[in-house]
């Protein structure tokens, strides 16, 4: 009874003895920007916009004004090519948008970098295969390529998402190499779902996205503890700063589980694209109501154990928290 009736006589009791809060400190807001220019409502994310290089700037101001510390760049390639080298070449579009939005906010906005083949590599795959085998180290050296030009160009974080063996390894290193020892590495790690199928939708380039990749090669099958828990001991024994949970609803107990191993180190989850739909359509056609849905997501991913919480949603949150104060 200690913590149940006595306390719950007053709202502002309850208030009181609340241990954590969501705040907009917690949050990081995905952006998509377009090598075309096309600015349009992403049709298979409804309320999320494509931005252009030119006004990109513009989401990043309104995010700085609600009080979100941090981005998630996400760059859509006009022409992408075999081997992904399109990355590593002078101007690259991604260089391009950390040049101009590190020039516009210098320290007022963590620009994070997702760094994987996909955005790049005519297949989509987000790793090097060969006969149907992972290479992983060929994809980790170019992943630390990758994020050496992000760093140079100004990215703040980089965040490999390819989840090959090694990657944290080579990515460190180079970095290092080049002179950038202060980069953290947020280090995604995957389960299988199909709960990525919005977003895939959004970055794909082909009309039949990621035909043949078989994506259970580079994740973490869902209904196994040990494999995702090993994959974290092998990304923090390589050197990630941080560790992503991707997606977060229902990964709760892996949030967890990573928090009480690993008390030291930060986590992020990812409110990934289907989960956002999950919330997003039931709240417009009336079956429930979206944002009390969304802040019970968003409170029960808080409360499993995430330091910071990516969100298509951010805007919104910060929005809504802002109203409440
Ligand atoms: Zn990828």
């Amino acid at each position: 009874m200690r913590l149940t009736t006595r306390i719950k006589k007053s709202k502002q009791m309850i208030r009181l003895v609340r241990p954590l809060e969501l705040t907009p400190n917690d949050l990081i807001y995905p952006i998509f920007i377009r090598e075309d220019g096309k600015k349009f409502e992403i049709p298979s994310m409804e309320g999320q916009m494509y931005y252009s290089l030119k006004d990109c700037d513009k989401v990043c101001n309104e995010v700085i004004e609600l009080g979100i510390p941090a981005v998630m760049i996400f760059g859509l390639l006009k022409k992408k090519n075999a081997d992904g080298s399109v990355a590593l070449q002078k101007n690259a579009f991604h260089t391009k948008i950390f040049k101009k939005l590190k020039k516009a906010f210098g320290d007022n906005l963590v620009l994070i970098s997702n760094v994987c083949l996909c955005d790049y590599t005519l297949s989509e795959s987000c790793v090097y295969m060969e006969k149907g085998k992972v290479l992983n180290e060929k994809t980790a050296k170019m992943l630390g390529k990758i994020a050496v030009v992000h760093a140079e160009a100004g990215a703040d974080v980089v965040a490999p998402a390819a989840m090959a063996d090694g990657q944290i390894k080579h990515m460190r290193s180079a970095l290092d190499e080049a002179g950038f020892e202060d980069v953290p590495i947020m280090s995604y790690i995957k389960t299988d779902s199909c709960l990525f199928g919005p977003f895939f939708k959004a970055v794909s380039t082909s009309k039949t996205p990621r035909k043949g990749i078989d994506p259970s090669k580079f994740r973490a099958d869902i209904i196994n503890q040990k494999m995702f828990m090993a994959k974290v001991d092998l990304d923090i024994s390589e050197g990630a700063d941080i560790i992503i949970v991707k997606p977060a609803l229902t990964n709760l107990d892996l949030i967890l589980l990573t928090k009480q191993r690993y008390p030291n180190i930060s986590i992020a989850a990812y409110q990934v694209s289907g989960e956002y739909s999950m919330i997003k359509i039931p709240g417009k056609s009336g079956h429930l109501d979206e944002y009390t849905l969304l802040m019970e997501t968003l409170n029960s991913i808080k409360r499993a154990g995430a330091d910071m919480i990516l969100t298509y949603y951010a805007l919104d949150v910060a929005k809504l928290l802002k109203e409440k104060t």
